[in-house]
């Protein structure tokens, strides 16, 4: 005989309202000090494996990638730059007809690419070449083995984590439809280390959660489909235009802060089970494992931070998320928290746990943000690499906002490693100042 079990409804309920969510944000237009979209090619390429991205710029855009991926001679990389030179800038040339040239040797080449991003830059932008009349040109010759698409990295615009929501968004158009009747799916959407991705997989599976897909995969040949039946959870906060690509397309997002610390992967991973109407018993006991040893983990790292001033200059867009971790797992204290984009719709959870009296704000003037952060004296500067140098050798102590989008940072098991990433430079400081004495 079959027994019926009463489901006990998880609770999510996350706070909307309070904290800053209605707080009033200092909105800056003037110099900033950022990484352009092509950054994100660094960590794109190693998600999607068989992808390779021919970036369409000048040398600085070559020199851009080749410094920050650190490439290693011997190994064949998945990115390269086809470099716009003075006869394509004066229009001596057709650099049309020399982009296919490009591809045509490079897929012949390399066999084993089945997606070809063509990226577009500032120069290519300032000479209007139309990459994405090129992608369909030469998605035309070269189907069905390799797909072009096509999407701007340019720094005229974007900051360096918008190169991933671009790429991204130009994506969406490309996945296939998913059938309007049947079971829901559950779509990640961004790039998770493959190891983070592996685990919250084996959660999802515990919890009966699925099927589950991502975006990225880890094949281009592997897109997940999509639908009205398609719920998806975004792991990343910089995908502003992947998400309403996807809207578009019928998929439905989950509301959730983002799953970074232990607070915010088991607020994220509630509102995902509460969406497959996981029984709140169940989640809770697969849960206890991971999110115990994270706690545990996590105490130790709070005493050594707790009470100690963060400002956070604008960069990666995971300033919010970042410092409600920070602020509340680990008793930091928050002077200013700057991101080159606030979504007050994808953030408003993160924006309600933030500490109430803080300065909240959106893009940069350079000069004037310098000189708050200078009054406001924090023990820890979270800022670009551009200017860590500079507020180094002031006496403050940094940390570089490009090394938390390229460390496995989301989950219970990156918990203590995230908490670690913000301790590391107080240490080195301290040691210095010892030395110094
Ligand atoms: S800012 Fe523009 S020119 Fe400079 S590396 Fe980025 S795309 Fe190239």
């Amino acid at each position: 005989m079959n027994k019926a079990y009463a489901i006990t409804p998880i609770r999510t309920d996350f706070p909307t309202t309070g904290g800053c969510a209605d707080a009033p944000v200092l909105r800056e237009r003037g110099q900033r000090e950022v990484f352009c979209g092509l950054t994100g090619i660094i960590w794109l390429h190693r998600k999607i494996q068989d992808a390779f991205f021919l970036v369409v710029g000048s040398r600085t855009c070559a020199h851009l990638i080749q410094s920050a991926a650190g490439v290693m001679i011997f190994a064949e990389p998945r990115f390269a730059t086809a470099i716009i030179d003075d006869r394509d800038l004066a229009g001596l040339a057709d650099a049309n007809e020399e982009l296919d040239r490009v591809v045509t040797r490079l897929l012949e080449r390399r066999p084993d690419i089945r997606m070809l991003f063509l990226v577009g830059s500032c120069p290519s932008e300032v000479i209007k070449l139309d990459l994405s009349r090129a992608a369909e040109r030469l998605s035309q010759r070269f189907a069905p083995t390799v797909r072009l698409v096509n999407y701007s990295g340019s720094g005229i615009e974007t900051t360096f984590t918008q190169g991933e929501d671009a790429c991204l968004a130009a994506l969406v158009p490309q996945l296939p439809t998913a059938p309007a009747q049947g079971a829901p799916e559950l779509l990640v959407v961004g790039s998770l280390a493959d190891v983070v991705e592996d685990q919250f997989n084996r959660l999802f599976q515990a919890m009966g959660i699925g099927p589950v897909m991502s975006l990225p995969s880890r094949r281009s040949t592997d897109l997940p489909a999509v639908g009205p039946n398609t719920r998806f959870v975004m792991a990343q906060p910089f995908l502003g235009d992947t998400a309403r690509a996807l809207e578009a397309r019928g998929a439905q997002r989950i509301a959730a802060p983002f799953p970074l610390g232990v607070e915010g992967t088991t607020m994220w991973l509630s509102a995902i089970a509460e969406a497959w109407g996981v029984d709140a018993e169940h989640f809770a006991q697969t849960i206890a494992p991971a999110r115990e040893r994270a706690t545990v983990a996590l105490a130790k790292q709070r005493e050594r931070l707790a009470g100690k001033r963060v400002f956070f200059f604008p960069d990666s867009q995971l300033e919010v998320p970042l410092a409600r971790f920070l602020s509340r797992e680990l008793g930091m204290l928050l002077t200013e928290v700057g991101s080159p984009y606030l979504h007050r719709q994808h953030l408003a959870e993160e924006l309600a746990m933030l500490p109430a009296g803080i300065v909240l704000s959106e893009g940069q003037d350079l000069e004037r943000q310098l000189d708050r952060c200078r009054a406001a004296q924090p023990d820890l500067v979270v800022c670009g690499l551009g200017l860590a140098n500079p507020l180094e050798q002031e006496g403050f102590a940094t940390k570089w906002s490009i090394e938390l989008v390229f460390s496995p940072i989301q989950g219970y098991d990156q918990a203590a490693d995230l908490a670690e990433l913000f301790e590391r430079p107080l240490r080195r400081r301290a040691l210095l100042s010892v030395k110094a004495a």
